[in-house]
């Protein structure tokens, strides 16, 4: 980045400081990653300078010969990496793809059924504050209070009840699998539309380590740059009677220009999806969150549902006597970025709430394995046990620096 450092040195030494520090900390936060060298270059290339409003063949500009082979590359890519009918790789991120189904399905004030966000729904499954539950009129599911999973009876029966026009099902903070096919089949009793919404596991679902909701789910959307290990961005995938719907709703229902370069490494993330190695690492991230899980409960710590089945694990800091926030802090003190989070029927305020969420997809791209997983647990319960020690978290936090060494990041310069 010669042409940067001169240009702008301000941010340059930023955006090195960055590196640095996602190069010498553990990055626990579930929905982050590291992507490819291959996927930063085609992010960072000239496709950027292109106005290509429309879809390919279908464009509102001119000079779209090389952008139209990109873009239906990536169409075809998707479809035939998820088995979907139709693929939308437009959306700017996961949240407007999510809005682009409820334009392009929904009428306001249609009854949308998400799961709770205490519960581990998000924002956009109809939330208060978020525009999905402004314009639409939410119902929200939970999971049960003892088993902390959906209860799939009580589901049915408030989705016969409530009678929704559309029922979400996914979420940003849930330990275990979705069974899909028993959402597919609610929905159809209840005459709902199902969309899927796998942005936090669908390098998972890719990767043969967790269900496919295509064959049950009407709409899908995931966002690329999670577990899928690609850039920021997301995609809408469909049946084929509902395509035009989509595609309408996204442009130029939301929004104008396609970013071509986030087409172009999403292509490349797909490419790479495709790979045994990425199957690996979609198989080690559940492994080594299961074997973090393990660490956890052995140590003491209360996880929510009790483990997990996929890449995250929430974890109820309460019978610790510590708070998220506080909790959240002194790990990243440690050289351990997490982020708090609620727990279901938390008792504490939500911007203050009683737990952590922890996951394994950064861990595991850059090569660590269950050892390490129970290393990272020593270091939480140590670095829990004294969220006021600053000697003792950065005692932690040189040891956390010493392991990192030894695993480089994908995609990461080392920081000279
Ligand atoms: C991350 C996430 C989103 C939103 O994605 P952004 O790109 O942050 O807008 C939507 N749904 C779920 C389930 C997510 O985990």
């Amino acid at each position: 980045m010669e042409e940067l450092k001169r240009v702008d040195p301000e941010i340059y030494a930023l955006i090195k400081d960055e590196e640095r520090y996602q190069l010498e900390s553990i990055r626990l936060i579930p929905s982050e990653n590291y992507v490819s060298k291959a996927v930063l270059e085609a992010t960072g290339s000239v496709l950027t300078n292109k106005y290509s409003e429309g879809y390919p063949g279908r464009r509102y500009y001119e000079g779209q010969r090389y952008v139209d082979r990109i873009e239906s590359l990536v169409i075809e890519r998707a479809k035939a990496l998820f088995g979907a009918e139709h693929a939308n790789v437009q959306p700017y991120s996961g949240s407007p793809a999510n809005l682009a189904v409820y334009f392009a399905m929904l009428k306001p004030g249609d009854k949308l059924m998400g799961l709770a966000l205490p519960h581990g729904g998000h924002l956009t499954h109809g939330w208060n504050v978020s525009i999905s539950g402004i314009f639409w009129k939410p119902v929200h599911y939970m999971v049960d209070r003892e088993t902390e999973r959906i209860d799939y009876d009580a589901l049915r029966e408030m989705a016969r009840r409530e009678r929704p026009r559309m029922i979400v099902t996914g979420a940003t903070a849930y330990p275990r699998q979705f069974d899909f096919k028993v959402f597919g089949d609610i929905a159809k009793e209840v005459g709902a539309i199902l969309l899927a919404d796998i942005s936090h596991i669908a390098g998972l679902i890719v990767g043969g380590a967790h269900p496919s909701p295509v064959p049950y789910a009407d709409i899908v959307t995931t966002t690329t740059h999670k577990t899928l290990r690609g850039p920021r961005g997301a995609m809408i995938m469909c049946r084929k009677e509902f395509a035009d719907r989509i595609d309408r709703a996204v442009f130029p229902g939301l929004q104008g220009g396609p970013h071509n370069h986030t087409t172009a490494a999403i292509g490349v993330a797909l490419k790479e999806a495709e790979s045994p190695a990425f199957r690996d690492y979609a198989h080690q991230t559940v492994r080594n969150a299961k074997a973090l899980a393990d660490e956890l409960n052995q140590r003491g710590f209360k996880l929510v549902s009790g483990g997990t089945d996929n890449h995250l694990i929430v974890v109820d800091l309460t019978n610790k006597g510590v708070i998220g926030k506080t909790g959240a802090r002194a790990l990243d003190r440690a050289g351990l970025v997490c982020n708090y989070n609620t727990v279901p029927y938390d008792p504490r305020k939500p911007f203050s709430p009683s737990g952590l969420r922890l996951g394994t997809p950064a861990v595991t791209s850059r090569g660590m394995g269950e050892d390490e997983m129970r290393q990272i647990g020593a270091w939480i319960d140590a670095a829990i046990a004294k969220v006021n020690d600053e000697a003792a978290l950065d005692r932690i936090l040189r040891e956390v620096n010493a392991l990192c060494r030894h695993f480089p990041a994908p995609g990461l310069l080392l920081a000279d």
